[in-house]
C-alpha cells in the first residue's frame, strides 16, 4: 500500500469533506462525504483543480488571500460560496493549509464542512435583528415626531379658538382665525390619516381597487389642480400623454395612482423656487413609466434612498416648518409597490430632481370600460329617501344633515342605539340608517342586531371615528351593509349610499 492510498484509506473514514491536492493544486483525493455533498465522483474530480466548484460569487480577494495565507505556510479558515454538480448553491466552512516536506509544500490539504443551514439562520437573524433595530429608530422618529407634528396645529387650534372670544373681533379677523382653525385641523387630519395608512402598508393590509382608470383625464385633472398653484409660484408646468383615449384607459387604483402623483407634484412644488416642473408618462414594454421632474434645490445623493423612508426629511430652508411629517415618499413607495411597480429618484444637487415610478400596463376593453362608466344622472331616483340618523353628538348629527340637504331626503333622528330600534319599529318608511358606534344606552352593533331581526333587508351604514380593520370586521358582523370613518366625506357617503338603495 502506498503512503497515499493507505492515507485515503484513513481519511475515507474521516466524517468530512476533504480535498487533497499536489503542490499546483490539482486533484488527488476527495473524500466519500465530498461525493455525497457536491455530486461528484472520485474519478470526475481526479487532476483538476478545484476551481469548477466555485459559484462565482465570492470576491476575489478571498482567494487571493486564500492563496497567500497558505503559500506563506499557514492555515486559512474561513467561508466559501460554492455549486453543486446539479448547480445548487451551498456554504462551507473550510481549514486549508499546505502540506510540508523538508520544508517544501508538497500537497494541499483542505477540511470543510457545509453550513448552508447554519448561514441561512445566521443571515435570517441578521435580519430580523436589523429589522428590530430599524423598527426601534423608526418607533424613536415617530415619537418625536409626532410630539411636534400634532403640537403645531394644536397651537393654531387653541391659540385662534381662544381668541375668537373676543367679542369685539372684526368680521375679517373672524373668518381669518376660523380659517385657520379650519386649516389647523385638516394639517392633524391629513396627519392621522398618514400614521394610518404607514401603518397599514406595513402590517401589508393595504387593500387595492382595481378599477378601469384613465391615466390621460387623471394626468389633465391633476393639472388642472396644480396649475393655478405653479402660475402663482411663476413656475411653469407641463404635462406629457402618449397614449391615446382608448389605450390610456389601464386596469389600476386610480385613487391610489392619484394619490402617488399628487404627492411627487406636491413636493416638487414645495421644493422648487423657480424654474419648471413637468410630468407625464410614456409605455414601456408591458409597464407605464411616470415622472415628476423639478428644477428644485435636488437631494444630495446620499440621501437619494433614505428620503423613501417614514419620517425621514432633510432638514432645509424649505422644508422647515412644513407639514408633512416625513411620511409623504414613504407612502408613495407603498402605494406604487402595492400597484406593482417601483420607484426611484434621480438628482442633482441645487439642479433639479426626477422621481420616476412604473406601474403595470393592462389595458382595458373599451366597450367595457365604456359599460362600466356610464352614470345615471339622478342621484337617488326615488321620490322621497327617509333616513334614519343615530348619533349621539349634535356637531356630528347638524354636519351629516347639512352634507345631505337638497338631496330629496327627510330624516328622523335617534341619540342612542335603544331610540334607533324603536323607531325603525314604528316608522316602516325609514329607507336607509346612518348608525353611530360608539353611544350611550346601547351601542351601534346592538342597535344594527336589533333592527336587522326586525327589517333584514334595511341598510345600515356604520359611521364611526375608528379606523381599525377590527372595527370594521365587527361592524359587518354586527349586520352593517356600508362602513364609513369620520370625519365624512361627502362624496364617499352619497357615493356608499348609493351603492346600497340602488341595488
Ligand atoms: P415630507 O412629507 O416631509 O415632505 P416626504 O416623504 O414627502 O416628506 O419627503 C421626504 C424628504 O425628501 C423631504 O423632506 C425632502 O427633504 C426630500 N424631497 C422630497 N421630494 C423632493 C423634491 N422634489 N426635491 C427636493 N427634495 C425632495
Amino acid at each position: 500500500m502506498d503512503q497515499l492510498t493507505k492515507s485515503s484509506a484513513y481519511l475515507d473514514q474521516v466524517p468530512a469533506i476533504i480535498i487533497v491536492t499536489d503542490s499546483f493544486g490539482d486533484i488527488e483525493y476527495v473524500s466519500p462525504l465530498f461525493t455525497e455533498h457536491t455530486g461528484y465522483s472520485n474519478d470526475e474530480v481526479t487532476g483538476k483543480n478545484p476551481r469548477f466548484l466555485q459559484s462565482g460569487l465570492m470576491p476575489k480577494a478571498v482567494y487571493e488571500n486564500l492563496w497567500q495565507t497558505i503559500l506563506s505556510g499557514r492555515v486559512w479558515r474561513g467561508e466559501l460560496q460554492n455549486k453543486k454538480k446539479t448547480g445548487e448553491l451551498f456554504w462551507e466552512k473550510a481549514v486549508i493549509s499546505g502540506i510540508q516536506n523538508d520544508g517544501v509544500i508538497t500537497n494541499f490539504l483542505a477540511i470543510k464542512e457545509d453550513i448552508t443551514a447554519e448561514k441561512q439562520l445566521r443571515d435570517e437573524l441578521i435580519a430580523s435583528k436589523s429589522l428590530a433595530e430599524e423598527r426601534d429608530r423608526l418607533k424613536s422618529r415617530f415619537l418625536h415626531n409626532i410630539s411636534h407634528e400634532i403640537r403645531t396645529p394644536m397651537n393654531g387650534i387653541l391659540g385662534f379658538a381662544h381668541l375668537l372670544k373676543n367679542p369685539h373681533l372684526s368680521k375679517e379677523d373672524m373668518f381669518l382665525y376660523t380659517d385657520i382653525i379650519r386649516m389647523s385641523g385638516e394639517r392633524l387630519l391629513n396627519l392621522v390619516d398618514n400614521y394610518t395608512l404607514i401603518s397599514s402598508i406595513e402590517a401589508d393590509e393595504m387593500k387595492v381597487q382595481i378599477t378601469p382608470t384613465s391615466i390621460n383625464e387623471l394626468l389633465r385633472d391633476l393639472y388642472a389642480t396644480f396649475n393655478p398653484e405653479m402660475i402663482n409660484k411663476g413656475l411653469l408646468f407641463n404635462y406629457s400623454i402618449s397614449l391615446s383615449e382608448d389605450e390610456s384607459v389601464i386596469e389600476t387604483d386610480g385613487g391610489k395612482l392619484s394619490r402617488i402623483l399628487t404627492n411627487l407634484i406636491q413636493n416638487a412644488l414645495k421644493f422648487t423656487s423657480n424654474g419648471k416642473i413637468d410630468f407625464g408618462y410614456t409605455r414601456k414594454a408591458d409597464f407605464l413609466e411616470f415622472y415628476v421632474s423639478d428644477s428644485g434645490i435636488g437631494i444630495p445623493e446620499d440621501q437619494t434612498e433614505n428620503i423613501f423612508k417614514p419620517f425621514y426629511s432633510i432638514d432645509s430652508i424649505l422644508s422647515s416648518g412644513d407639514d408633512g411629517g416625513g411620511l409623504g415618499l414613504a407612502i408613495t413607495k407603498g402605494f406604487v409597490e402595492i400597484l406593482g411597480g417601483s420607484i426611484r429618484v434621480n438628482s442633482v444637487e441645487g439642479a433639479g430632481s426626477n422621481f420616476v415610478f412604473s406601474i403595470p400596463y393592462c389595458p382595458v376593453n373599451t366597450i367595457s370600460h365604456l359599460l362600466l362608466t356610464t352614470k345615471t344622472d339622478e342621484f337617488f331616483p326615488r321620490s322621497t329617501l327617509c333616513i334614519l340618523l343615530v348619533e349621539d353628538d349634535s356637531t356630528s348629527t347638524l354636519l351629516l344633515e347639512q352634507m345631505l340637504k337638497g338631496e330629496n331626503i327627510t330624516f328622523l333622528y335617534a341619540k342612542n342605539g335603544f331610540e334607533a330600534v324603536e323607531l325603525v319599529e314604528h316608522h316602516p318608511e325609514i329607507s336607509l340608517v346612518l348608525m353611530d358606534i360608539k353611544m350611550p344606552i346601547m351601542n351601534g352593533y346592538d342597535a344594527t342586531r336589533r333592527i336587522k331581526e326586525q327589517r333584514p333587508q334595511l341598510p345600515v351604514i356604520a359611521q364611526t371615528a375608528f379606523t381599525a380593520k377590527e372595527e370594521r370586521e365587527r361592524a359587518i358582523q354586527a349586520g352593517c351593509n356600508g362602513f364609513i370613518t369620520k370625519p365624512i366625506k361627502k362624496s364617499e357617503l352619497l357615493e356608499l349610499m348609493k351603492e346600497l338603495i340602488l341595488n
